[in-house]
């Protein structure tokens, strides 16, 4: 059995990510590891009865916040979630956190990302600077809150590129690149990526709040 720490239980070192995405457990569970966090970290797919959460905010942070408090309510462990999206200068920050839903359809990243080129057609190279955002949150079923963003800089194509990744990642080239994020291996994106940067963001807070 773990020992206790600064007078918490041992089942907070446990921590649910509220995801069902492997490559996302997988991407966090590195990065704690490599930080030499000794936590355990288990996908929301182990708690199959727990109901996702309706993403009501409207900020990534709310967003993040939400998903991450239901999820440390529902299990009693520490929970962290993340919630991100494409934000288009141009376009005053959309699709922000309505990108898995841009065209209507949630999740048709394909529809998504066509409405998206075709907004933007008559707009110039230098006007179409966009970044991709994410927030990722820690709670604990106290209710202890802490929250870290991440942002991966960038222009959009006029045309998709690449067959790697998700969503717009096939147009956007991040700065000082010549290849689109859908170009890049996964290891590249994700050393520079909103995920990435906002995941390792996390380290400190993990440390302090689990020990
Ligand atoms: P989620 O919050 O990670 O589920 O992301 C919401 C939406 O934002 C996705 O459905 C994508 O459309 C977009 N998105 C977020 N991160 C990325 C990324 O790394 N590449 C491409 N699209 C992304």
């Amino acid at each position: 059995m773990q020992p206790e720490t600064g007078g918490r239980p041992a089942t907070h070192r446990r921590l649910i990510l509220a995801t069902r995405n492997a490559g996302k457990i997988r991407e966090l569970h590195a990065i704690l590891d490599a930080a030499g966090l000794d936590v355990e970290l288990v996908g929301a797919d182990a708690y199959p009865d727990v109901p996702d959460v309706k993403e009501t905010g409207v900020t990534f942070a709310e967003n993040a916040l939400l998903k991450a408090h239901a999820l440390a309510r529902a299990t009693g462990h520490p929970a962290v979630a993340d919630d991100s999206g494409l934000c288009v200068d141009v376009l005053g920050g959309a699709p922000g956190i309505l990108s898995a839903r841009w065209s209507g359809k949630h999740g048709d990243d394909r529809a998504n990302l066509d409405l998206l080129l075709a907004q933007l057609a008559d707009i110039a190279d230098e006007h179409r600077a966009a970044h991709f955002a994410c927030a990722a949150a820690l709670a604990l079923p106290d209710g202890t809150e802490r929250v870290v963003e991440g942002k991966l800089e960038g222009t959009l194509r006029h045309t998709p590129t690449g067959t790697g990744g998700f969503g717009y990642d096939p147009i956007l080239q991040p700065l000082g690149e010549t290849r689109t994020c859908a170009e890049l291996t996964a290891d590249e994106k994700n050393a520079i990526s909103h995920r990435g940067k906002a995941f390792r963001a996390l380290v400190p807070v993990v440390r302090e709040l689990l020990g």
